[in-house]
């Protein structure tokens, strides 16, 4: 039997209201995105969805540095990599887009995002 399940997309400001249709865990259909980012973004949360984290780590100088994933992550990963953030010291002298540690998980980076660091 199908499910409906309703989503808000978060892929712009807009944030429309899609509905998307599973059956024996298949997406069916999706409807109500403007775009074909909505679709995209649907689907992939009602199989596996994803966040870009985005948080600061300290320096060994003790100052707090912006960080984010450059792609979103599984959200059933996000909390390993929190602790994996959360024990890092970084260099003082990083500056924006450095790579703070490649390959946090699959081929996602975790950079620095501000040159006034
Ligand atoms: S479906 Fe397209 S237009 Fe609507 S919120 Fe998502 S990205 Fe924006």
């Amino acid at each position: 039997m199908a499910e409906i399940k309703k989503i808000t997309c978060i892929e712009c400001p807009m944030g429309c209201d899609i509905s998307v249709e599973i059956e024996n865990q298949t997406v069916i259909s999706v409807s109500g995105n403007v775009c074909p980012r909505g679709e995209i973004y649907s689907r992939n949360e009602v199989v596996c969805p994803r966040r870009v984290i985005t948080t600061t780590v300290r320096t060994k100088g003790g100052r707090v540095v912006p960080v984010k994933t450059d792609k979103p992550v599984k959200k059933s990963e996000m909390f390993e990599i929190m602790k994996i953030i959360n024990s890092l010291r970084v260099d003082d002298g990083i500056k924006e887009n450095d790579v703070i540690v490649a390959d946090i998980t699959e081929d996602i980076n975790l950079i620095a995002v501000d040159d006034e660091i």
